[in-house]
C-alpha cells in the first residue's frame, strides 16, 4: 500500500480518517516532521470516527486498539525490517465481508487464529501478520 493513495475524508487536527484503495484507514501525524502513519480501521470505526477521535479527552479505548495494529503504510522513507507483534488485528469475513477487531497479542506472527464473524456467525481463520 502506498500512503500517496490515501484519500482524506474526515479531518481532525493531527489525525484523519479516509481510504487507501478500498481499505478504510486512520492517519496520524507522528514525529517532529509530522510524518503520517496509516492503520486499517473497520467501516464501523470509520463511521464513528467523530466520536472516538476525541478520545484524547475521554478514554483511549478505540484509538488504543487502532494504533496497536499493524501499520499498513507510512510516509517514512525507511521502515525497519523488524516485525512487531501487534496487539490488535482486523479480520474480514470471507462470507459476508464484515470486518471485526480482535485482541491477538498472545498469537505469534504468521500463526492462524480463529474468528467467529459477529455478523453471520461464519467461522474462519486469519493469519496474524
Ligand atoms: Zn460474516
Amino acid at each position: 500500500m502506498n500512503y500517496r493513495d490515501y484519500k482524506r475524508l474526515k479531518l481532525g487536527p493531527y489525525q484523519s480518517a479516509g481510504m487507501i484503495g478500498d481499505v478504510y484507514a486512520f492517519e496520524i501525524l507522528t514525529g517532529i516532521a509530522d510524518t503520517p502513519e496509516y492503520y486499517q480501521i473497520t467501516k464501523e470505526e470509520f463511521d464513528s470516527y467523530e466520536d472516538w477521535s476525541k478520545e484524547f479527552i475521554t478514554d483511549l479505548k478505540t484509538l488504543y486498539t487502532v494504533v496497536n495494529r499493524k501499520c499498513i503504510c507510512s510516509g517514512y522513507l525507511k521502515t525497519s525490517d523488524y516485525r512487531r507483534n501487534y496487539h490488535f488485528d482486523v479480520a474480514k469475513c470471507p462470507e459476508c465481508g464484515y470486518e471485526s477487531v480482535h485482541h491477538v497479542g498472545e498469537i505469534k506472527l504468521d500463526m492462524k487464529y480463529e474468528v467467529k464473524c459477529p455478523s453471520c456467525n461464519n467461522a474462519f481463520f486469519k493469519i496474524k501478520d
